[in-house]
């Protein structure tokens, strides 16, 4: 997320010449949302405006598989998956099937449904060396959570974040957008990603006050280059945690199913004391999660967490079925296979049409940037002539691909971008 109060391709002019992507009803839909929303409090990196004014279409009415449907009833391949959770294919059968059928018998009900212990049993057995965990509803509420049991297991305030690192929507995990009262900061410390000289720095400086440290497998800010965690990084993290007594918090929002199959801190080699999912864990239903140590259980205990529907019980059985069909079907394996063709193919078009395209962090869930392009007008341009065509990826945020990304879909992605990149020659 950009950390100024300007919001690129919200605020920004238009970039684009032709007419916009949104047909009548879409347009509609526009006037009518402003009058009744508050704009950017709502039209933030969601909105179809951050990709820049008529590049991509505003309303999504229905999506299957690895295809969507605006307003106006055009379909589209896509390649935002619902900005990840659009793991196995949108309203994957197996999935539905298992949410009907719950929701056949009940979502909220009074106190506990089994299907809570069923998904907390069968999460354990996704990612071994994790004793509990709690259900949220949504990334935020995971990583909320991290830190109030961090705070409350080591009796100290203070958290070690990375620089432009995204974890949520309240002011601590945020970016500032807006005035958060100064105390809401003044305890976190903003240290500069892959710096293992910069964290063994800071252990002597502030280590005492520190609960946790909470980082994501990527460094993935919109509209700049994604970058990996090192293993010097990782290292200097577990040396943080062994001198300090602070814990490791993971959060896997974004990355998790993608970048391991059993969390991405298997790819990384760390070893979080915490580890935070939410995204891609229903394939779509609101359903996250935060899995932890034996240690922490007790810390974990302490804290008061409620909340009206983390109880349904249907996101619960679509995240059961989500786990099962992707372990069975080794779903990851073939989310990798469709990205790195989707990368070849489309790096290769670039290279044709003599644009510099780069594809930054993992190929399932790249930062896609135009070299030279800081405020991304090229880029607007590119996801505005490939909308066009029937291909839609975000400008600015990550490009996500799912286990319904077949080879036929690929090809077809390849040959749209190829097409799409020879209009911005
Ligand atoms: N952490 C990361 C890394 C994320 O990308 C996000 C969502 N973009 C969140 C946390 C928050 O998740 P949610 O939007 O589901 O609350």
């Amino acid at each position: 997320m950009p950390t100024d109060s300007r919001l690129p391709g919200i605020d920004g002019a238009s970039n684009i010449s032709g007419p916009p992507i949104d047909g009548p009803i879409g347009q509609a839909l526009w006037a009518r949302a402003d009058a009744v929303l508050p704009g950017r409090a709502m039209f933030m990196t969601r909105s179809a405006r951050y990709a820049g004014p008529g590049v991509q279409p505003g309303f999504i009415d229905a999506a299957q598989g690895c295809r969507v449907r605006d307003a106006d009833g055009r379909w589209y391949l896509d390649l935002n998956c619902g900005n990840g959770p659009n793991l196995l294919g949108y309203r994957h059968p197996e999935v539905e099937a298992a949410a009907r059928r719950q929701a056949e018998q009940g979502d909220l009900m009074p106190y506990f449904p089994s299907a809570m212990v069923d998904f907390c049993e069968r999460l354990l057995r996704w990612s071994p060396g994790f004793d509990w965990t709690l259900p949220v509803k949504a990334g935020s509420d995971a990583t909320a959570l991290a830190m109030r049991i961090v705070r409350a297991a080591r009796n100290r305030d203070k958290l070690v974040l990375f620089r432009q690192a995204y974890h949520g929507n309240n002011a601590e995990q945020s970016l500032r957008h807006e005035r958060h009262p100064a105390a809401a900061l003044d305890n976190l410390y903003r240290l500069d990603w892959n710096d293992p000289a910069g964290l063994d720095a800071f252990t002597a400086e502030a280590a005492e006050q520190v609960a946790a440290i909470m980082l994501n497998p990527i460094d993935q800010p919109s509209g700049v280059p994604a970058s990996e965690a090192s293993a010097d990084f990782v290292t200097a993290v577990h040396r943080f945690r062994a001198r300090t007594g602070a814990l490791v918090i993971l959060d896997d929002v974004r990355s998790g199913f993608r970048l391991h199959p059993q969390g991405s801190h298997r790819a990384m080699g760390l070893d979080p004391d915490l580890l935070c999912l939410g995204k891609a864990l229903g394939n779509g239903h609101a359903v996250g999660a935060l899995l932890g140590k034996e240690p922490l259980r007790a810390a974990a205990s302490s804290i008061l967490y409620t909340s009206t529907y983390i109880y349904s019980a249907v996101c619960f059985r679509a995240a059961i079925a989500t786990l099962d069909v992707y372990e069975r079907d080794n779903a990851f394996a073939a989310i990798q296979r469709a990205a790195e063709r989707l990368r070849a193919g489309v790096l290769a078009a670039a290279g044709r049409h003599g644009l510099d395209l780069r594809f930054t962090g993992p190929a399932t869930h790249p930062n896609v940037l135009f070299a030279d392009d800081p405020g991304c007008a090229r880029g607007e341009r590119f996801a505005y002539e490939a909308a066009r065509r029937g291909l839609l990826f975000h400008p600015r945020l990550a490009w996500f691909v799912s286990a319904a990304h077949d080879d036929a879909a690929i090809d077809e992605a390849i040959a749209i971008a190829d097409a799409a990149l020879a209009a911005c020659a």
